[in-house]
């Protein structure tokens, strides 16, 4: 089956917690789910983020998102429009499916 069977949750912005502005944590979160879509590339095709993650992937030295800067995680973001695409069409890591998760906000 691929995606999930009903919407994502939009939890709230915890913007008042200071480990809200953790970099460092943030760093590591982003570098974990990309890391999931670099071995999947399922939504390769579903909007500008993918390929400009898998791009710069391919780019790097070692092909891996290790190699990545923070500008190009930076950017995977930002081209995000929020459509739920990916998560409704596509991905085998969100509920009900269980094992490794990615998590939305
Ligand atoms: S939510 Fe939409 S724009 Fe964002 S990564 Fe998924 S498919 Fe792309
Ligand atoms: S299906 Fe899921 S893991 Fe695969 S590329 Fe899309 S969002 Fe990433």
């Amino acid at each position: 089956m691929e995606g999930s069977l009903e919407a994502p949750t939009r939890h709230t912005i915890p913007w008042q917690d200071e480990a809200w502005y953790d970099e460092a944590a943030l760093d590591a979160e982003l570098r974990r789910v990309y890391d999931i879509c670099h071995g999947c590339r399922r939504c390769f095709n579903l909007c500008d983020s993918f390929p400009i993650l898998f791009d710069s992937i391919d780019e790097a030295p070692n092909e891996e998102v290790e190699d990545l800067t923070t500008p190009q995680l930076k950017a995977v973001v930002d081209a995000c429009t929020l459509c739920d695409m990916c998560f409704m069409t596509k991905c085998p890591y969100v509920p009900p499916h269980s094992s490794i998760s990615i998590s939305r906000t």
